[in-house]
């Protein structure tokens, strides 16, 4: 047996203007064929729960296609197309096929179209016809649609935030394929949409709370004979967007109806955690950085949220940069800015120059403007690391030309590239240490914590953004009506979509 894997992935934020390119996708990863297993074999990705899941069943996997675009704008149609393209082709060209398994971010938007991991799913049922299974996995950020689920025989989702269960989740979608075209498993899934939408702070996975509750009821329903897949899926609530909220789904082997009470009982208690999803403690970077200076060691690692590369916005925020300059602490603070033109500046001046630089700003400069940094150059060249701690272990980042400029003991590490900034080999890649500092920033809500376990305390801030958690607030225009926490009123009916079974 052969079964098709691939990997199409992308986190829209609709707030932020700047559209997401070939170029954002070539920058993280883009293999098509066997470079695909070259490049993400052995590391914590969905594609290498594929292979490892088909390999012991004895299918043999087919790479077409994996590529992953750092966080940011809608994707452009000519980006989408031609990777839908690639995506096609390869399939169309794999020969005979007995089932295809791709990885979704899920919450990916276009230009064009706000739900193209649907089109995705869709343009691949065309293309293989009805009877060779389609099995999606998704991020747990994932807004998921009805198109979605009427395209796929199964969708299969993280339960974890921070996010370190990748492989583990492509091992289950992989399961659920070789259920299908080896013992001949008849999934019916049931699909509902939820209208709510939470703070991304509160996606906490290991940590009492009401996202740790919800994930281990779909846990606990996967354990149950018959059940393929149970999902809950915590949308990112920087989506502009039609079709928006929380989902559920899940998956049985030829009982529709059990897979509908299931995935409505689900809905249901996300439903009733609602309120306890909205209690989140946001504090100003002022307070913040005095609180992490009072400890008596660190790293306190302060959570420019606001400015979450991984939430899609810029990485380029100077408000928390501004305030550690203007506290000029006594002991050595770590922190992050995206700007590809002083990074520039700086390389061209070179180590151990001393630089006045107008820095970051640019790309949001509807929330933040250029800060001015006058230090010494502690680093120039090209940088890039590979994840360790538990989240997406192994996986590659080019960080692009970089430099490192220090102003007293603020040591600001200056990148091209849009890079996630939640694992300390970030600042390592640039000679920087951050168990040794007392403060350490990153530029986001919750996938940190899997890259900082050593970290004294951590502080979320009350900072200015693209990725702010005070949802209430944000510039919303196309999301549907009413819609929790915006009309916190509202009432809740389950309304499932089910597909799938025998019949
Ligand atoms: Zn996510």
């Amino acid at each position: 047996m052969r079964v098709a894997i691939a990997e199409l992935k992308q986190e829209t934020n609709t707030f932020v203007p700047r559209p997401t390119t070939m170029a954002d996708f070539e920058t993280w990863h883009y293999w098509t064929g066997p470079a695909l297993i070259e490049g993400l074999g052995g590391t914590n990705s969905e594609i290498d729960g594929f292979l490892r899941v088909l390999t012991d069943a004895g299918i043999e996997p087919v790479p077409i296609l994996a590529t992953f675009a750092m966080s940011g704008g809608k994707v452009e149609d000519a980006t989408y197309n031609q990777l839908l393209g690639e995506l096609l082709d390869g399939i169309a060209n794999a020969g005979k096929l007995d089932g295809v398994l791709i990885a979704l971010h899920g919450a990916m938007v276009t230009e064009s179209d706000d739900s193209p991991d649907a089109n995705t799913l869709g343009a691949i049922r065309e293309l293989v016809g009805p009877d060779i299974p389609v099995v999606a996995t998704y991020d747990l950020h994932a807004n998921l649609t009805a198109r979605m689920a009427e395209y796929a025989d199964a969708l299969v989702g993280f339960k974890t935030s921070p996010h370190i269960d990748q492989r583990d989740t492509g091992e289950r979608g992989a399961r659920v394929m070789t259920a299908i075209v080896q013992q001949g498993a008849k999934p019916a899934m049931a699909f509902v949409k939820i209208p709510m939408v939470v703070p991304a702070s509160t996606h906490i996975h290991h940590l009492p709370g009401p996202f740790k509750r919800l994930q281990d009821a779909t846990k606990e329903l996967e354990t149950h004979p018959g059940v393929l897949s149970a999902n809950v899926a915590a949308v990112q609530p920087w989506l502009d967007i039609d079709e928006m909220g929380f989902a559920t789904v899940v998956v049985t082997d030829d009982d529709p109806k059990r897979a509908r009470t299931l995935a409505c009982d689900l809905a249901n208690a996300c439903w009733h955690e609602r309120d306890a999803f909205m209690e989140i403690e946001l504090v100003p970077i002022a307070e913040a950085i005095r609180l992490a200076l009072a400890e008596p060691s660190g790293p306190v690692v302060l959570s420019d949220c606001a400015d979450g590369t991984g939430a899609g916005s810029p990485g380029d925020a100077t408000a928390v940069v501004a305030a550690l300059l203007e506290a000029n602490p006594e002991k050595p603070a770590l922190v992050f800015v995206r700007d590809a033109e002083s990074a520039e500046a700086a390389i061209a001046a070179g180590v151990g120059a001393t630089v006045k630089l107008m820095v970051g700003g640019k790309l949001d400069n509807i929330f933040n403007q250029p800060v001015e940094l006058t230090g010494t150059v502690d680093f120039a060249g090209p940088a890039s690391f590979r994840f360790g701690g538990e989240g997406y272990t192994g996986v590659a980042q080019d960080m692009g030309p970089s430099a490192v400029v220090r102003a007293g003991n603020v040591h600001v590490l200056i990148v091209s590239n849009s890079v996630m900034t939640v694992d300390p080999e970030l600042y390592r890649a640039a000679g920087l240490e951050p168990k040794d500092a007392q403060i350490v920033v990153v530029k986001s809500a919750i996938q940190f914590r899997a890259g900082y376990p050593f970290a004294r305390r951590s502080i979320m801030l009350d900072s200015p953004g693209m990725s702010s958690d005070h949802i209430v607030a944000l510039p919303w225009d196309k999301v549907p009506r009413p819609i929790f926490p915006l009309d916190p009123e509202m009432t809740f009916t389950c309304n499932p979509i089910v597909s799938g079974g025998a019949g």
